[in-house]
């Protein structure tokens, strides 16, 4: 039988060439080897988010860049955390088993009471709970992550461990799987590629708009000139050229370095690698976008399997909790 896997993003709308090398293709190739199960974790977003007006959109569009790159309802279970009420019971049930000392004590919520000092509200502080509830409501075996993500994962396992201690074994203690997701440096040459930081390419932009994007991103400073040499080592563009035209690096490597290139034809040369990497996404994209209401089936079947799976765990976790059951049929008082 294969494992499962469980892992969850946060809505940020239509993604971006960094999201897309750094963990959406890592989650189409999951697929084949494991029982895999992708959430839009909604409610997560909310730890953060002030302005919930684009959360719709954002999660919609989200999900169909999902489906276009190869995400398959038949093989995935694929739905929005919010759309499954049995987590946020099991994240309040697991918070009576979690120390507030270990969520205090995490980095991240440091860093981001720190980032929103007028927000630091009751969910950011419970936010590893809710991840917990979230991997350990589908009995998940494994969790891809990123080396920075260890210690949410560590803590995960610690929450499960303390309730299987304390009520008996339910929980599998979810094991890392150690993806070396290749950090994505933005246009700008500096930052990881990221909406906040607007120097990213959306998978979905046009051709042109794509071309329109890498004309303005940053690459050798030093290069002021079209024959100035170029250090291709420094230049982000070049980065970029190793995932959309790798069978060319080694040409624009000595190319930059004799000036036999200038940036914008290196740009250009970029652009439509992006764009013919693309192009079966887009085109996919185009055709999923045309069916009405195909989004909203994929996550109307996605939300009926997860919620089977996450109705018979929380029955068994108020068991050993030894929580008085539910009287069936419910009597109605007037
Ligand atoms: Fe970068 Fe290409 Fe310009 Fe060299 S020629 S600095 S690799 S954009």
């Amino acid at each position: 039988m294969k494992k499962r896997v469980f892992s969850g993003a946060r809505p940020t709308g239509r993604q971006h060439i960094g999201n897309y090398l750094g963990a959406i293709q890592n989650y189409v190739s999951l697929q084949e080897d494991y029982d895999c199960i992708y959430c839009i974790v909604d409610i997560h977003a909310l730890t953060t988010l002030e302005d919930t007006g684009n959360l719709q959109e954002n999660t919609y569009e989200m999900m169909l860049d999902w489906l276009a790159a190869g995400l398959d309802p038949e093989k995935s279970i694929l739905f929005v955390q919010s759309h499954i009420p049995e987590v946020m019971e099991l994240h309040t049930l697991l918070s009576m088993v979690t120390p507030l000392g270990w969520l205090l004590r995490v980095p991240t919520f440091k860093e981001k009471a720190r980032m929103q000092p007028h927000n630091v509200n009751y969910g950011l502080v419970g936010y590893p709970v809710l991840m917990t509830a979230d991997i350990v409501l589908y009995k998940a075996e494994v969790v891809p992550v990123g080396e920075d993500q260890l210690p949410h994962l560590e803590l995960a396992r610690e929450i499960a461990r303390r309730f299987n201690f304390i009520f008996g074994d339910t929980f599998p203690e979810p094991q890392a799987k150690l993806t070396t997701f290749p950090l994505v440096i933005g246009l700008d040459g500096v930052l990881k590629m990221s909406k906040s930081y607007n120097n990213y390419i959306e998978l979905a932009a046009t051709p042109e708009e794509t071309l329109e994007r890498v004309m303005t991103a940053v690459t050798d400073p030093a290069r002021r000139y079209r024959t100035d040499p170029g250090h291709p080592e420094v230049c982000n563009i070049f980065r970029l050229h190793h995932y959309f035209n790798p069978g060319r690096v080694e040409e624009i490597t000595s190319q930059c370095r004799s000036a036999g290139i200038g940036c914008v034809d290196c740009k250009t040369l970029l652009a439509c690698g992006i764009n013919t990497v693309l192009a079966p996404f887009r085109e996919r994209r185009a055709v999923l976008a045309n069916k009405p209401n195909y989004v909203v089936e994929v996550l109307a079947e996605g939300v009926h399997r997860a919620q089977v799976i996450a109705k018979g765990t929380l029955e068994e976790v108020k068991e050993k909790i030894g929580l008085l059951k539910r009287p069936f049929p419910e009597k109605v008082y007037d």
